[in-house]
């Protein structure tokens, strides 16, 4: 496959009318890397981040062998790919045919749960014809935990409350050879502080139902570069949740997991857009909340920017978007700064849309199409690259 030198290298040859996704293999590789040198334990891939098949096999070749896989198409799919990979299905509420598919045709032992119901049902899809239960199942307790350090909340939908734990950790002892508790600090947590409060609840919970645990997952969060958001470097990340983790009172050779999405893909991918109209500051551009930019749109996330025609020589201006569909829905506040003089015709890189990005690209209203090609240079910016700003207040991590 051809690869570019950079965006306007791919502008200059093709003149796009449709988006165009760039991928950085490089980038994502450097991440994968970085998670299974430097994680204190094993690190799960996030399959729902970006399920793409050419980055599941980087992340594969760059050392990440075990994948939190949410639904019976990502295990199905997963398992095409790589068919020594160890799954784990991490979504706490599961149909009981995908469970019995996941256990008896692609060998997925880890399940996550978070209420007895769920524990019965995959008692029940895991046991065999002869009805003999499963000897070799996995399971993952879900706790709740506060959500208030992340910029993305997932602290509402799953997990069981602390108050309600105890018993259900110890009916999961009764059928499980190896018991594990995970919870999910929200996505983008911007301080390391997140995890320590959630190890805090898993030893409360883990003290007041008295059982061995063999596993902590610490799952995802960990945060990726965006404007206005430059979290502290990962290894604060590491050190804290280690520390925490082998401070609780645990199985002497009880394993850390963390499962991170966003922070493997963010810098893999960018996207080129063209610029269809110009209305004051607000430019109409050929991508939006129904292509790569769902977030840009209903979370207001700001996406770096940047104009790729060389002539532009304006000083930076704020501008929102509209995007291609015919929704008013389909509007990105920003602000993104671009030179004050772009226009129609001209095109722009979007940056680090490698995680919740591309992903969720659809064909509503007829537009999604996007050409994929691959580019050598570096992403807009990176964690991974040693050369981030230096600490602000804000991103300072107070150990309280
Ligand atoms: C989405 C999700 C992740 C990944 O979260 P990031 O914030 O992208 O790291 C990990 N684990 C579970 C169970 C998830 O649902």
């Amino acid at each position: 496959m051809h690869i570019y030198p950079d965006a306007a290298d791919v502008v200059r040859d093709l003149s796009p009318d449709e988006p165009v996704i760039l991928n950085r293999p490089h980038a994502a590789a450097r991440a994968a890397r970085f998670f299974a040198e430097k994680f204190p334990g094993k690190p799960l891939y996030a399959v729902k981040a970006n399920p793409s098949p050419d980055l599941l096999q980087i992340l594969w070749d760059s050392g990440i062998t075990h994948f939190d896989v949410a639904s019976i198409a990502e295990v199905r799919l997963v398992r095409s790919l790589l068919p020594d990979a160890t799954l784990c299905f991490m979504h706490p509420v599961k149909t009981k045919s995908a469970i019995r598919e996941a256990y008896f045709t692609h060998g997925v032992k880890t399940f996550s749960l978070d209420t007895l119901e769920e524990l019965n049902k995959i008692v029940a899809a895991t046991t065999n014809e002869a009805g003999d239960p499963a000897a070799d199942l996995r399971l993952c307790v879900r706790l709740r935990v506060s959500s208030e350090f992340a910029e993305l909340s997932l602290a509402s939908k799953f997990g069981i409350d602390l108050a309600d734990a105890a018993p259900l950790l110890q009916e999961t002892r009764q059928v499980a050879d190896w018991l594990g508790v995970c919870f999910h600090v929200g996505s983008q947590a911007m301080t390391p502080f997140a995890y320590i409060q959630a190890l805090e609840r898993v030893r409360a919970a883990i003290a007041e139902a008295a059982v061995t645990v063999d596993v902590v997952d610490v799952g995802g969060g960990f945060p990726s570069v965006y404007p206005g958001m430059e979290p502290p470097p990962l290894e604060d990340y590491f050190e804290i949740v280690h520390r925490h983790f082998e401070a609780l009172p645990i199985a002497y050779n009880a394993e850390l997991w963390c499962e991170p999405g966003r922070a493997l893909c963010a810098e893999y991918s960018s996207l080129i857009v063209k610029v269809e109209k110009r209305r004051g500051d607000e430019l109409y551009i050929n991508d939006g909340s129904y292509g790569a930019l769902f977030d840009a749109a209903h979370v207001d996330w700001r996406f770096p920017v940047a104009a790729l025609n060389s002539e532009l020589a304006g000083v930076p201006a704020e501008f929102s978007f509209y995007g291609p569909t015919c929704d008013d829905a389909d509007f990105m506040k920003g602000p993104f700064m671009l030179p004050q003089d772009i226009g129609s015709g001209d095109y722009i890189e979007i940056g680090m849309l490698g995680a919740y990005g591309t992903a969720m690209k659809t064909g509503f209203n007829g537009f999604g199409d996007a050409q994929v090609v691959n580019v050598a240079n570096e992403p807009m910016a990176s964690m991974f690259r040693g050369d981030r700003p230096a600490p602000t207040r804000d991103n300072v991590v107070s150990l309280r």
